[in-house]
């Protein structure tokens, strides 16, 4: 079974404060988690494709396994000789009150968790009340998370199949996109990540890349609290695919 530790806050001012996932028993283990999964953001020097989509498309290599995140990985590792302090547990009662979710994860692949792993995790953060945060990359390897955790994607065209087998997609606008909101060539609709032009935002107060959330009412209380414009709650609101909204990012080289 692969090694799952929780811490119950984070520095993360991107998230927020919330219990965090970290996959891997060791840094070893957590590559490998993101290379079974064919993750093309994971960096060439651990086997991946350093961000090459296909031959048009280069994004940003995944950041995780390089600096803060993975400095951060390995003095868990180095403090986990007492287990309880990393169970999911204890991470999630000693979440803070405003935490209305959890991340899975900051580093690793949810994909090489067992389905006994994923069932408890989505019943705990279902006790606790709290949402379950996060993309998984692989989608196709791995349809036991498809109502559970968002895919990634990373164009418009495989977002598009990623909705088409039940995922709910985050996915990669192109550099030049302008716009609150965007549809894909099959006609589905997506939204910027908001906290690419507001950026007080973070993850537990905006909630829509918790796939378990019905994104529209989700969008509909960040317009109440004057993030996303009347304007753009409609359009998404009145729209035929809007339970599969879309997350758009912006992240290229
Ligand atoms: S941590 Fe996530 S984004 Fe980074 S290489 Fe692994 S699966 Fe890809
Ligand atoms: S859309 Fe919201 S939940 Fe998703 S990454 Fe952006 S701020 Fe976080």
């Amino acid at each position: 079974m692969e090694t799952i530790r929780w811490t119950s806050t984070s520095k993360n001012t991107k998230t927020g404060s919330i219990p965090t996932a970290w996959i891997g028993e060791d840094k070893k283990a957590c590559i490998k988690s993101c290379k079974d999964s064919k993750c093309p953001l994971l960096n060439k020097r651990y086997g991946g494709k350093n961000g090459q989509i296909n031959t048009k498309t280069k994004l940003r290599p995944c950041y995780a396994h390089n600096g803060q995140v993975a400095f951060a990985f390995a003095s868990i590792i180095r403090a986990s000789k007492n287990p309880s302090r990393y169970s999911i547990k204890h991470a999630f009662s000693k979440a803070l009150r405003s935490a209305r979710m959890v991340r899975l994860s900051a580093i690793g692949n949810a994909g090489s968790l067992s389905t006994e792993q994923g069932d408890e995790i989505m019943k705990e953060a279902k006790a606790n009340n709290l949402g379950v945060l996060g993309y998984i990359a692989g989608f196709s390897i791995y349809p036991y998370w498809r109502d559970k955790l968002m895919a990634s994607t990373y164009t418009l065209k495989m977002a598009d199949v990623a909705i088409k087998r039940g995922w709910r997609p985050s996915t990669v606008l192109p550099e030049d996109h302008e716009g609150e909101t965007f549809e894909t060539p099959a006609g589905n609709i997506g939204i910027q990540c908001p906290a690419i032009y507001h950026k007080t935002v973070n993850c537990n107060q905006c909630g829509l890349c918790v796939r378990k959330w019905d994104p529209v009412k989700q969008i509909k209380r960040l317009k109440n609290m004057g993030i996303i414009s009347k304007r753009t709650y409609r359009t998404i609101k009145h729209h035929k695919q809007a339970k599969n909204l879309i997350i758009g990012f912006i992240t290229h080289q």
